[in-house]
């Protein structure tokens, strides 16, 4: 019986994947059958030629972040992600609604969240700063950081130490320009994978997994919105916003949609400010928005 090696999917290239094993990286196919593979799986494989294989076992995840493809079937993008960076800055102007809607995910996915606020040699924004404080409350680690003065970088980087993570964020704000400035030689690394696996053309859309020089682990999936609000139902969008959590037993119904309901304890909170307002009717927004409301 073949040998079946560990290794980590660090790209998906659409013509196999590039699995790391043994500080090579291998371009492998999925065994017939298997489920959808991401990057940062971990893997079993078998060797079927020189540097190629064949993944025959998914190891257990930590989590899974997905996507639904054109046909809205869901298809995961990245596995065994810990910490989601959620960027924002003023310009493009910080959409609080898209934010809520990351952090929901993760906390309903037992993800770490953190924010990071770009851009801050723009200036100060007093109505960003009033609804950061709410975040501060709420435990949410806040980087400032600025990709052009460099400031917060050595902070962000510690964050990042020793995790696997992603940024997220609306477009604009600076993925991009962080991500190349967290991993030195980014694009000879992403040559180098394209290379080494040859067959595998990599496509500047591929989510790939990067090395950080300190330990740990980003995923860069450029352009992949991979946090839709169809992967939650309406109690989880609840779930997700961490202050209702200990309110929710308190609703006098327990199927309570926690709208403008009388007997609703986390709507009476928002009432008398017992949690911030803003994030309330934010969630009454996403509430709206959900694909599917049950
Ligand atoms: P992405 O779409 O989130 O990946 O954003 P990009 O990295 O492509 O950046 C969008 C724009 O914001 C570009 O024009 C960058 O030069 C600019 N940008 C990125 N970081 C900063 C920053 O720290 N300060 C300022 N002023 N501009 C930045
Ligand atoms: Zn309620």
């Amino acid at each position: 019986m073949a040998e079946f090696l560990e290794g980590l999917v660090i790209s998906n290239l659409g013509k196999g994947l590039a699995v790391e094993s043994k500080n090579k990286t291998i371009l492998c196919q999925s065994r017939r059958n298997l489920e959808k593979i991401a990057v940062g799986d971990r893997v079993l494989w078998s060797q079927t030629g020189v540097d190629q294989g064949r993944v025959e076992k998914i190891l257990p995840r930590r989590s899974l972040l997905a996507r639904p493809n054109r046909n809205g079937k869901i298809r995961p993008v990245a596995a065994n992600i810990d910490k989601v960076f959620v960027v924002f800055a003023i310009e493009p102007y910080c959409d609080f609604l898209l934010i809520d809607q990351y952090l929901a995910i993760c906390e309903n996915k037992t993800i770490d969240a953190e924010l990071v606020f770009n851009k801050i040699d723009l200036g100060q924004n007093t109505d960003i700063e009033n609804e950061l404080l709410i975040y501060q409350s709420l435990n949410y680690p806040i980087h400032r950081v600025s990709t052009i003065t460099q400031t917060g970088q050595e902070e962000l980087r510690q964050a990042l130490n020793q995790h696997i993570s992603i940024l997220t964020g609306q477009s604009g704000v600076g993925k991009s320009s962080l991500t190349n400035a967290l991993i030195p030689n980014k694009d000879l690394k992403t040559k180098s994978i394209s290379e080494t696996t040859k067959h595998g053309r990599h496509t500047t859309t591929a989510a790939t997994l990067y090395h950080l020089p300190d330990g740990g682990a980003l995923i860069d999936s450029p352009g992949v919105a991979i946090f839709g609000l169809a992967e939650l139902s309406e109690q989880q969008l609840a779930f997700g916003f961490r202050e209702f959590q200990p309110l929710i037993e308190q609703c006098q119904f327990h199927n309570c949609r926690h709208l403008h309901d009388k007997g609703c304890a986390i709507y009476h909170a928002a009432e008398t400010g017992k949690i911030a307002k803003s994030r309330y009717q934010r969630f009454l927004k996403l509430r709206e928005k959900m694909p599917t409301k049950n």
